[in-house]
């Protein structure tokens, strides 16, 4: 995964002109969900379904449950401009990197973890029972698609924070158990996370609520601490390595070492767990990107939630989708990557049956696009009860 674009965006296009309102939003997008599938897609697979739609959500769509955003105006890239996230080759080989990260994940995840699917996500799965979605492709690390329609297809383009992975044995871990680790390791660090609990200090994603408590927080869900002893923060192995170390590359079996709390030392030669993410610089697995793929050429259209397409891997399946000759819709609060290009041949008559495009929020116009799609009247006042499993 390379670095986002980080450029300034053009402001957003409305299309038809009549989405300029959430009504009329709500109209463009519910002719483009319910229009005839196109009869000029190219390079159709044989599961083809040109009737329905593949989603491709990002971080905007996640913004209602309380998690921050890149790019939108309380977002990490706008507020923040020194932000620099930790690179895999870093975290794989450095020691100290991986304990700064995981002291500041350490703090991150409770937020995370405490956040819901909201009335977004909740539309989306109702969206797949009326048949109209295909699959979902997220760039998301929330694992709230799959929290809140785990019957419909998802592909999580970047991977997930609910497990880590191990670097060498492969095995996955759940985050809770990794969790519980982290504080049995780190008491001073788990007062201190206690004490930001109390303080309210972890009650909001939003950058500035935030600094006036103390707290620095990134997207990827991890926290700054200023003046931290990063140093002394320890970190468990892999458990899987450390009853059985594996063999390596070179033939030889790995040493699996740690201290006599359970922590990973600097003598061992495998059992480094990695959040189950694609870090910067990291390449998407093959069988991810081919899913990706697979799901943008077995739907009709594709409509994106929530996604500034900064991100080069969700921006290429767009252009595929593009290239295919697919129907694109966009709802997202703001400017879009070269957006212009994906609207310039969509006729003037077109009322959003042919492509559309509004800057409105996810959790307001899906729930009144599945009342007008289902004629069910709790959707279109919007107000409907959310009924997410806890997991
Ligand atoms: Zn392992």
């Amino acid at each position: 995964m390379r670095i986002p674009y980080t450029g300034p965006l053009p402001p957003p296009i409305i299309l038809p002109r009549f989405a300029n309102t959430p009504a009329g939003a709500t109209h463009a997008l519910t002719k483009f969900l319910s229009a005839p599938g196109p009869s000029n897609v190219h390079d159709s697979p044989p599961n083809h379904d040109s009737t329905k739609t593949v989603l491709l959500t990002g971080a905007g769509i996640s913004v209602p449950s309380g998690l921050a955003d890149y790019r939108g105006t309380g977002g990490t890239y706008t507020l923040n401009r020194t932000y620099r996230p930790i690179y895999y080759n870093e975290f794989i080989t450095n020691h100290e990197a991986r304990k700064r990260y995981w002291a500041r994940s350490y703090l991150g995840w409770t937020n995370l973890h405490r956040a819901r699917p909201n009335a977004g996500h909740q539309a989306v799965k109702e969206l797949g029972k009326l048949g109209i979605i295909s699959s979902v492709v997220t760039q998301n690390v929330d694992s709230f698609h799959s929290m809140a329609h785990p019957e419909l297809p998802t592909i999580e383009l970047h991977g997930y924070l609910r497990a880590l992975i191990c670097i060498h044995c492969h095995n996955q871990l759940p985050r809770e158990e990794f969790q519980r680790s982290l504080s049995t390791l780190n008491p001073q660090w788990a007062a201190f996370l206690e004490e930001m609990l109390s303080v309210g200090a972890l009650d909001s994603e939003n950058p500035a609520e935030r600094r006036a408590k103390g707290l620095k927080s990134n997207p990827d869900g991890d926290v700054d601490v200023p003046d931290a002893p990063y140093t002394t923060f320890r970190y468990p192995s892999c458990p899987t390595c450390l009853a059985n170390p594996p063999i390596l590359e070179n033939g030889t079996k790995a040493r699996v070492e740690t201290d006599s709390d359970g922590a990973w030392s600097t003598n061992s030669t495998a059992g480094v767990l990695k959040p189950a993410v694609v870090m910067f610089g990291e390449s998407i697995a093959p069988h991810v990107k081919t899913g990706a793929e697979e799901a943008i050429d077995s739907a009709g259209r594709i409509l994106v939630i929530g996604s500034s397409l900064a991100t080069y891997s969700a921006w290429r399946l767009v252009k595929r989708a593009k290239e295919r000759k697919m129907p694109i819709g966009i709802l997202n609060l703001g400017g879009v990557r070269g957006e212009e290009s994906f609207y310039a041949d969509t006729e003037s008559s077109n009322e959003g049956e042919k492509g559309m495009r509004c800057s409105e929020s996810a959790d307001k116009i899906l729930p009144m696009v599945v009342g007008k799609l289902s004629g069910s009247p709790a959707y279109q006042t919007g107000e409907v009860q959310q009924d997410v499993p806890i997991p």
